[in-house]
């Protein structure tokens, strides 16, 4: 039977990068949940919906027209025809994503939508391969998916995550780039923590610790965990 393998962390911990090359390798479908409650702010930004609206945001997240893929191989997150892969990226929609994803209609919503997804390893028309999917966010080894056969907690030093992101959005760790993502990324972990407990592993959970692996043998830890 399909197999599913359950991916949590923190921003920054690098599990984005990590699950969908694990999904890659393993020949498995690959589901970014973030990416879901980014669309959903997108949309709710869009649309002119006022984001302190809970009422309002939850009717807007319930209709909204999300075509997600889940090829590792071919990432799409297109919504009312409109590709935003590359738009939910931006720092409005990083910055304004908490306050929807803390919204419980919302989260019963997107994850009524990922159990799907992660049941049939496919969102919409999109491709599945029939032999599993990498699923990966910040409640998915504990809520969206607690019966996964593989669940693992990726983890980062505080240091070592705001290198990444400085990496990630200014194409360096120096002193500056640091210092310009580190209110970020601290603000949205304060946010976050509200909605989730993604520092500590729930039992039966494999915690991974990134902090001195580079992206190859982080990978590579993971293949190591799903063949245990
Ligand atoms: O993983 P990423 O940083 O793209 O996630 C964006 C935001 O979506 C997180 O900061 C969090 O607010 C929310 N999120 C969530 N539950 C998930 C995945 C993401 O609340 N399973």
């Amino acid at each position: 039977s399909a197999l599913v393998v359950a991916v949590d962390g923190p921003s920054g911990s690098g599990k984005s990068s990590v699950s969908r090359e694990a999904a890659r390798r393993l020949g498995l479908a690959y589901l970014d949940t973030g990416a879901m409650y980014r669309a959903a702010t997108w949309w709710c930004l869009h649309t002119g919906v006022p984001l302190d609206d809970q009422a309002a945001v939850a009717r807007c997240v319930r209709e909204l027209p999300l075509d997600q893929g889940v090829d590792p191989d071919a990432p799409h997150v297109v919504v009312a025809g409109t590709d935003i892969a590359d738009a939910i990226r931006e720092t409005a929609i990083s910055a304004a994503v908490s306050a929807v994803a803390t919204n419980l209609a919302v989260r019963d919503e997107l994850r009524r939508r990922q159990r799907a997804a992660i049941a049939t390893q496919s969102v919409a028309t999109s491709f599945s391969h029939g032999r599993g999917i990498v699923a990966e966010g910040r409640d998915i080894t504990t809520v969206v998916a607690p019966d996964a056969d593989v669940r693992i907690l990726l983890t980062a030093s505080q240091e070592a995550r705001l290198a990444r992101r400085a990496r990630d959005v200014h194409g360096s760790d120096d002193e500056a780039a640091v210092a310009a993502t580190h209110d970020q990324v601290l603000r949205r972990d304060a946010d976050d923590s509200t909605v989730a407990q993604f520092h500590v592993a729930a039992d039966g959970v494999v915690t991974l610790d990134s902090s001195d692996l580079d992206f190859e043998e982080t990978v590579e830890a993971v293949l190591a965990i799903v063949a245990q």
